[in-house]
């Protein structure tokens, strides 16, 4: 037997997880990231994450073959080195170097959606179609492409940042340098701003009416999340739906360029803020519906992730172990 360790290393979580070679997961957990701690600490706690792991699997550590690690950001896959993280708030961290100190094992990194498009391609929802996109709806958007039943990677591995496809060429600018950027407008980070400005609109008597949004946040616009804007829909906020419905439109908008750019039969969608489900991805499908050209969007198929929070960790441990040889 063969194992890989695949790793999801977010802004808020870290998660490890034991993987066979055809993608089963035999072992998995999970802990805060507290990147404040600095990168050294959050290095050795993931460390330790990982001995856990195996000290708990019989044989596995003998038969580690390799780690792969996920993570948000510009990465130099090449050197196992991430270069900015906007979320982890790192610059040039050698993680890479770290653990196959540690563990005597090869790492290789890979963008998180990207491995989270892998995992679901050849373990997930997927179903091995060889041309099938893959979009994370979470804190950013992130996307992987596979084409012709290859993951496109480019140049240097950073292919399929569909967040920062702009939507609105006088939008506002994004972190990344271009303006109207896709995570701008139907990001959870996006729906929950969307939502706090409401609260605090409400709040500052600007006309707006308080609703369930704003009884659920209890009128702290500081507790606004997706979630929570999920969450006020579902008992009829009108405000709050507006927000799902237009956070889907901007899904919609994005994803016909997608569409007409790849001609995907699959499209899987994943991240914390797929789960709101059809009060976001209903007006996404109206959209693709009214605007897509008919030969591309009659083959596609919309589906939700199978992996969930794991595809990350999956896919990296994949590539991994598809890269070994
Ligand atoms: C980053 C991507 C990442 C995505 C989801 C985006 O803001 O640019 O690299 O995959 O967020 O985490
Ligand atoms: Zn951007």
């Amino acid at each position: 037997r063969e194992y890989f360790i695949g790793v999801d290393l977010g802004g808020t979580k870290m998660l490890a997880a034991l993987v066979a070679y055809d993608g089963s997961i035999i072992a998995r957990e999970e802990i805060p990231t507290l990147a404040q701690q600095g990168e050294v600490a959050v290095l050795d706690r993931l460390g330790n994450l990982i001995e856990g792991i195996l000290a708990a699997v019989p044989g596995s550590r003998s038969a580690l073959r390799g780690i792969g690690v996920a993570t948000a950001g510009t990465l130099d896959t090449a050197n196992g080195v991430v270069t900015f993280a906007t979320n982890l708030g790192w610059r040039d961290v050698a993680v890479a170097a770290v653990l196959s100190d540690r563990f005597a094992c090869e790492v290789r990194l890979e963008n998180d959606a990207t491995a989270a498009a892998v995992g679901e391609w050849l373990a997930g929802a997927g179903e091995g179609a060889p041309d099938c996109i893959f979009v994370t709806i979470s804190t950013g958007i992130g996307g992987g492409i596979i084409s012709g039943g290859r993951l496109i990677a480019g140049v240097n591995h950073n292919a399929g940042e569909l967040g920062h496809i702009s939507i609105d060429g006088n939008g506002p600018r994004c972190l990344c340098g271009n303006v109207g950027c896709l995570e701008l407008y139907a990001s959870g980070t996006a729906i929950g701003r969307r939502g706090a400005e409401h609260v605090r609109r409400v709040a500052g008597g600007d006309g707006d009416a308080a609703g369930a949004l704003t009884r659920l946040a209890g009128g702290d616009p500081d507790r606004v999340d997706a979630r929570l804007v999920a969450a006020a829909a579902a008992e009829g906020d009108a405000e709050a739906s507006g927000i799902l419905r237009e956070a889907g439109r901007a899904l919609g908008i994005g994803l016909v360029s997608i569409l007409h750019l790849l001609n995907p039969q699959v499209v899987i969608l994943g991240g914390g803020a797929s789960h709101i489900g059809e009060p976001l991805l209903g007006p996404m499908r109206e959209i693709i519906e009214d605007r897509c050209l008919p030969s591309i969007l009659s083959p596609v198929r919309f589906v939700t992730s199978a992996l969930g929070s794991s595809a990350g960790a999956v896919g990296a441990a994949l590539l991994m172990s598809r890269d070994g040889r």
